[in-house]
């Protein structure tokens, strides 16, 4: 007999009531696996033991297999990387910051179709759009190890893992509702950001669906000609059409846009682009995080290093003083167990694309 995700919220309803048990039967197991992160249905002791019995028969909890998990030296990072029921691994990262705010940046797909030049898991190409449930999972994995393990509470979700959310939109938006709904996850919809290299069909959805969900954009580049020899998606849509999707954002959100900029030596980092970059987001709200270049393992046919620091600082300091434009530099301090930006690329694919 063919079974569901217990997140499936529709599924469960509906064999709820076709078993005859009153609608408050749901809210009690909504509660057990949401707020109280229990894992198994034996577990769930407010409900009669023949309900917990057909939640056995119908539904399953997790499918994702822990794989591996490290921590970074200094304690602030934790990747994971998870084996799917379809064979796929994916990552997912906790990011503990010192202020106390926890992140968790999230895979989407396993690898990516987008293949920017400078990314790791652009090299896998794309393997599958990750289900809701499976999505879902890796957030209610690492709010229970929060939880249970360090007192902490989970509020903040990056959709920056492994692949392109807009074109896995489907699946991304139910998993932002399981994230953002107070009875599920509570978590607020600001603290939820979606990143994307810019898909503008996904973008003008995701406006509609989604405004109170806070947006970041992977520009990298303020004009096509740079752009589009390091982000293929460009070709298909140019920053003409993302800065018109942009300003519909906007308007109908009234929300800034976080903008990120990677840091590439000699690509994206001559003097001159400070200042267009500062006159494509003047009068904007927009708000640019610099990413100095994450060097990865493995072939970089691309030759890349990274920015020296002292001309991230130019950059910033043009965009502020000429254009009125705030910047921050991410920090790179996850470096030491590769979970860093544009490092989502597990070995193990890898080394099975070796073998074959
Ligand atoms: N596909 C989405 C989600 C991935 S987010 C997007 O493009 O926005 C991951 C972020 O890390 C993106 O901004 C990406 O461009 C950046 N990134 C990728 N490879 C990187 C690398 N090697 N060093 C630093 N940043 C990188």
């Amino acid at each position: 007999m063919q079974k569901y995700s217990i997140h499936n919220e529709e599924k469960l309803k509906e064999i709820l009531k076709e078993n005859k048990f009153p609608p408050f039967r749901y809210n009690q197991i909504e509660n057990a696996i949401y707020k109280n992160f229990v894992t198994d249905f034996d577990e769930i002791q407010t409900i009669p033991k023949d309900l917990r019995e057909l939640l056995k028969a119908n539904f399953f909890y997790t499918t994702l297999e822990i794989d591996t998990q490290k921590t970074s030296a200094n304690g602030q990072t934790t990747k994971t990387l998870y084996k799917t029921e379809t064979g796929e691994f994916i990552e997912s990262v906790i990011m503990r910051h010192k202020t106390g705010r926890v992140t968790l940046c999230v895979s989407c797909q396993a690898g990516c179709p987008m293949a920017c030049s400078f990314c790791a898991t652009g090299k896998l190409w794309l393997l599958k759009n990750l289900e809701t449930y499976e999505i879902v999972e890796q957030i209610i994995a690492a709010a229970k190890m929060l939880h249970e393990e360090e007192s902490l509470s989970l509020r903040n979700i990056v959709y920056m893992g492994m692949g392109e959310p807009m074109l896995n939109y489907d699946n991304v938006a139910e998993s932002i509702r399981v994230a953002t709904t107070q009875k599920k996850l509570d978590l607020s919809n600001r603290r939820v950001t979606v990143s994307t290299c810019w898909i503008v069909p996904g973008i003008d959805k995701f406006t509609k669906d989604f405004p109170q969900t806070s947006l970041a954009v992977s520009l990298h580049s303020p004009n096509d000609e740079v752009r589009q020899s390091i982000m293929p998606v460009d070709h298909t849509y140019p920053l003409k059409d993302l800065m018109a999707s942009l300003e519909r954002y906007t308007k109908a959100t009234n929300k800034r846009i976080f903008y990120e900029y990677i840091m590439i030596n000699w690509v994206n980092d001559h003097p001159k682009l400070a200042d267009e970059l500062g006159q494509l987001l003047q009068w904007k709200l927009a708000h640019v995080n610099f990413i100095p270049y994450n060097a990865w393992e493995g072939t970089n046919s691309d030759g890349f290093t990274t920015t020296p620091k002292i001309i991230i600082d130019k950059f910033q300091k043009v965009l502020l003083d000429k254009y009125n434009v705030v910047s921050t530099v991410r920090m790179t301090m996850w470096d030491d167990i590769d979970a860093a930006c544009g490092q989502l690329a597990n070995k193990k694919e890898e080394e099975d694309k070796e073998e074959k």
